[in-house]
């Protein structure tokens, strides 16, 4: 069968496949790429608004990004490189705003102010000591703190509605924190590439196999889902982008740097209510600490969202026990994910982790009043048949082995990338869509790194996105300077 050459063939068509598109496309337009996507849409995993809780995650209001240990030290390193990286991440929409090839913010990012929610006294000093340490630093500055029962009533009024008097609570607030529709994002994304020359765009094609030719090219086999016929590609580069498909395609690609990684799919699900007259009581994210042995992507938050346009609420997310990998895979891909040099990873990670097994497979099996319970932590006010259940999307959490040999599980996300530069896969789900532009430029220095030295793509990068190259965690002008401009073309400053 005679192959079709590509520059770059681009697996899947979510969020960070887009995004590395986009940036290619901008540094390089003759470049010619391919996107494949199995489904009869892009988005409609992961990165579709209903299957994500859409927080532009910038550390403001997930307590789990600055971990307290046993002596009661708070760790804000991650949750720096987290906002700095969303930072990252809105530079490159705002230039795509203004170049009018995404559209009005609101159609993907709406203002939501991003608050934390804490009760009880030993919480509450906890809150009061991250508050501290971050707002001591730049990237945190605008980060308000309160104890007052007044003002939290002010800041999140279903939340203090009918709320035990006397309790103590604390919580704080970032006004410029946002609401994301990844999907929207990425439909337009990828609306704008199929509208370039040189870009293809295959629904409904699966990628089945590939193998590493001795031309150092890639010959990929993918089959149209519709006609069943099979299609060659031979490309320059595989950017492996299928989110909980990542790892199958990975092992399948029997790079050396493949060997030890395997997967620990979680399910989600979220309780819904779309009453207007509920709805428009509250318009933040509000997120709270995790039940004591629950894993952090379970972290409880009532969400404002904005879906196509539509005012919604969220809250959860329910973790759930699953053995897919996608939310539109199989229940064999967790057993086919078992390999000869993953099985002693996979096995340890299942053989330390039987609390964690235990408490999504209790959280699968709960009832709507016990769901509609929780939620009362959060809006104590809430009324069962207000709510509805709907599923989330899946997230496959990192299995690879640590330095003694021994299976690890990591709650990251990682790109694993061949040494040759010739393939990268994305594989983890958090800190997620929001921090993809940091990812894809990560995979181009990593995978493109003659042609990101050259002066004309330094140059280039410069203008996609300003700050490339130095640090925002350690430079406070450049930050003023970068927000100054992302708050504003993004329309994120609320009145
Ligand atoms: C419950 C939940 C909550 C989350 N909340 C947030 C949040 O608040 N903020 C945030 O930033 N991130 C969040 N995330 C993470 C975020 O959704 C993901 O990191 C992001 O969407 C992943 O994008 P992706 O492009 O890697 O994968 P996906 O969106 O899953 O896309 C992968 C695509 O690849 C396709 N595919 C798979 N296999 C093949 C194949 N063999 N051939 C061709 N195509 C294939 C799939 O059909 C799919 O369309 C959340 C995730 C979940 C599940």
């Amino acid at each position: 069968m005679t192959a079709k050459d590509v520059d770059v063939l681009l697996v899947g068509g979510g969020v960070m496949s887009a995004t590395l598109g986009m940036l290619l496309k901008q540094l390089d337009p003759n470049m010619t790429i391919t996107l494949v996507e199995r489904l009869d849409h892009v988005a409609h995993e992961s990165t579709d608004g209903w299957n994500n809780a859409g927080t532009g995650h910038a550390g403001y209001c997930e307590l789990n990004y600055t971990p307290e240990s046993d002596d009661g030290n708070i760790t804000i390193n991650r949750a720096l490189s987290i906002n700095a990286n969303f930072e990252v991440t809105l530079q490159f929409w705002s230039y795509l705003v203004e170049q009018k090839i995404l559209p009005a913010p609101s159609k993907f990012i709406n203002p939501t102010a991003h608050q934390s929610f804490v009760w009880g006294e030993k919480d509450v000093a906890f809150l009061r000591k991250r508050h501290e340490l971050l707002s001591a630093h730049h990237l945190f500055a605008e980060m308000q703190y309160s104890e007052s029962a007044e003002q939290l009533a002010e800041w999140m009024p279903l939340v203090m509605q009918q709320r035990q008097d006397g309790q103590p609570v604390a919580a704080t607030r970032v006004e410029h924190g946002s609401d994301v529709d990844f999907g929207s994002l990425t439909r337009n994304m990828v609306s704008h590439l199929t509208t370039q020359d040189n870009f293809d765009l295959h629904l409904s094609h699966a990628v089945k196999s590939l193998r590493k030719g001795k031309n150092g090219r890639w010959r990929v086999i993918v089959k149209d889902e519709q006609s069943g016929e099979e299609k060659t590609f031979s490309a320059g580069f595989v950017f492996l982008g299928a989110g909980g498909g990542s790892l199958p395609l990975l092992q399948k690609s029997n790079i050396e740097e493949s060997q030890g990684y395997g997967g620990f799919p979680v399910s989600g699900q979220w309780l819904v209510c779309k009453k207007p007259e509920i709805v428009q009581q509250h318009h933040s994210k509000v997120y709270g600490k995790a039940p004591v042995g629950a894993p952090p992507m379970s972290v409880p938050h009532l969400d404002t969202r904005i879906i196509n346009g539509k005012p919604a609420l969220l809250f959860g997310p329910f973790a759930g026990f699953t053995t897919k990998f996608l939310k539109k895979g199989s229940v064999f891909d967790l057993f086919s994910s078992v390999k000869p040099y993953n099985v002693a990873p996979m096995m340890a990670v299942g053989r330390d982790n039987m609390d964690l097994t235990r408490y999504l497979i209790s959280e699968s099996f709960q009832s709507h009043s016990n769901r509609v319970a929780s939620l009362r932590n959060f809006f104590p006010d809430a009324k069962e048949e207000d709510w509805t259940l709907q599923n989330a999307g899946m997230r496959v959490q990192i299995i690879k082995k640590d330095a003694k040999g021994h299976g690890k599980l990591e709650f990251g996300t990682e790109i694993v990338a061949a040494k040759d530069g010739s393939l990268a896969a994305l594989l983890g789900a958090s800190p997620g869509a929001s921090t993809a532009v940091q990812a894809m430029i990560d995979v181009l220095e990593r995978c493109f790194s003659g042609r990101m030295a050259t002066p004309q793509w330094q140059a280039r990068m410069k203008e996609l996105v300003p700050s490339y190259g130095q640090s925002l965690v350690d430079d406070a002008e450049l930050l003023r300077t970068v927000r100054e401009r992302t708050l504003t073309t993004l329309e994120l400053r609320r009145d």
